[in-house]
């Protein structure tokens, strides 16, 4: 096949005649386009990236005091055997049996090399994608929602509180959670639990309770829904009012779909696998490209390759990738900064638009978080990692591209990820450099139809953030820490 059929495919809804679909879709490819590990190897441990970097990120301080919090300040919220990982010295924490196996349900996942894309772009580049959308909730959120149900279980906790944005997260945590006989009660985003319908009756059909956030059931809800009784919430206030719950509930824990070092480390099963992948592939990565939101996904799939790149075996290229509207890396500061709205979890070193900011309502509501993982955060003042912004309409495009090509409708968040590799093949085009590319394709976006509908449609608008926002948010930064 031709570069120039194959642009085609593309740029035009309409092909001229039969024998141009036939050159594009029937002839033989001869060229592999997946790799796939057995069961048998899968990997049998999580990677810790702290135990190989130059410093290990600044503690999380207690509101109060300013002073590290310890094991004691978290027990009300989380079980011993996640508060151990989240500061746990250990270059490998070995995946519990029973976690094992549930993720065989749907791991290993494949890994993709994108050869329909390529040559749509017309690129010398080779562009892989690592596809976690073939778990159960359709996304790399379950990766930690299983472990994380199964060692709450484990401590005899009975219940979990969360909070979820689009969905994602909520759906997840309901499906571990139904496997491990939890009782699960989720605050979801207002926003999206009047735009997201079938996400709650997802957790719904998984036996979770949902409450679309801000709500009448808790302080900080109330106090929320006071001042501003039409608010469609935010992850934040809904972060608040799951820990609010928690945190008065002996039986009950809450649970986090991102941000802590534990979830990150349950992640690194994705990067863990690719690299076993690559290995199969003959390949190395020279640029690796993934969406952040609170940076689960992007920590999960880079961190065992930026082990490999600290011990000088590959040198790859690592950029996160964020929404113009909610651009906590490349428009945020460093700084101190509560994880939610109401000023009730410890304060996080992090990247941040400071705990008060409220993003536009874009589509990608996963990755409309105030805050960064502070381990992130931490390599990207490293300098180790780069990050960039995008706006929506972009990534729709490119997610249409991807979805026209490769078959597969990306959730609104990768679509960040595929515009970012669109971006750097179309430099290789011009160079004529054969750089390899690889992302985290991290979820489907068949439950997010509407989303591109409203792109379809030429309803979709990208939001500019002007600086004012910017630094009204960061007045709200907690001061002194
Ligand atoms: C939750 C989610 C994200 C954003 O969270 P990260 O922790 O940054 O990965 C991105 N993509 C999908 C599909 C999600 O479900």
């Amino acid at each position: 096949m031709t570069p120039s059929s194959a642009t085609r495919l593309s740029d035009s809804v309409t092909f001229n005649s039969v024998s141009s679909i036939a050159a594009i879709g029937v002839q033989p490819m001869n060229h592999q386009v997946k790799y796939v590990l057995q069961e048998s190897e899968m990997p049998r441990q999580w990677y810790n990236v702290i135990a190989d970097l130059p410093s290990p990120p600044p503690p999380p301080l207690h509101p109060g005091t300013h002073e590290p919090v310890g094991p004691d300040d978290l027990a009300p919220l989380f079980p011993a055997a996640l508060i151990a990982q989240e500061v746990s010295p250990d270059r490998h924490i070995a995946i519990p049996d029973e976690v094992v196996d549930v993720y065989r349900l749907w791991r290993p996942t494949p890994l993709f090399r994108a050869r329909r894309l390529e040559q749509d772009l017309g690129t010398p580049a080779r562009i892989y994608y690592k596809y976690e959308g073939v778990s159960p909730a359709g996304s790399h959120k379950p990766n930690t929602a299983v472990p994380q149900a199964y060692y709450n279980a484990a401590e005899g906790v009975t219940k979990l509180t969360t909070e979820t944005g689009a969905g994602q997260w909520g759906s997840a945590l309901a499906f571990a959670c139904a496997l491990f006989g939890l009782d699960l009660e989720v605050w979801m985003v207002r926003a999206s639990y009047d735009q997201k319908p079938y996400r709650k009756l997802l957790m719904e059909t998984y036996g979770a309770t949902v409450h679309p956030s801000p709500s009448d059931l808790t302080s900080a809800g109330r106090a929320v829904l006071a001042e501003h009784p039409d608010s469609t919430g935010s992850l934040g206030i809904a972060i608040s009012e799951a820990v609010e719950v928690a945190a008065g509930d002996p039986d009950a824990r809450y649970a986090l779909g991102s941000v802590l070092n534990h979830v990150l480390l349950h992640q690194t099963i994705i990067g863990e696998e690719a690299i076993k992948q690559f290995a199969l592939a003959g390949d190395t990565p020279d640029v690796i490209v993934g969406c952040t939101g609170g940076g689960s996904n992007f920590g999960g799939l880079t961190f065992p390759f930026l082990r490999e790149k600290l011990a000088g075996r590959m040198n790859p290229v690592i950029r996160a990738v964020e929404p113009a509207a909610c651009p906590s890396f490349t428009r945020g500061v460093y700084a101190y900064d509560f994880g939610d709205t109401a000023g009730m979890t410890p304060l996080l070193k992090m990247h941040t638009l400071g705990h008060e900011f409220i993003p536009d309502p874009i589509h990608a509501g996963g990755l409309r978080y105030h805050g960064m993982s502070p381990l992130l955060s931490h390599i990207y003042e490293l300098g180790l990692i780069e990050a960039v912004a995008k706006p929506q309409s972009e990534c729709f495009a490119a997610g249409i591209r991807f979805a026209r090509t490769e078959g597969i409708v990306p959730a609104p968040e990768p679509t960040h990820a595929v515009a970012a590799c669109i971006e750097e093949a179309l430099r290789c085009k011009e160079t004529g450099e054969e750089k390899v590319i690889l992302t985290a394709l991290c979820g489907h976006g068949l439950l997010d139809l509407p989303a591109y509908g409203d792109y379809l449609s030429g309803e979709l608008k990208d939001y500019e953030l002007p600086e004012q926002a910017v630094e009204a948010a960061l007045a709200g930064l907690p001061a002194g820490a």
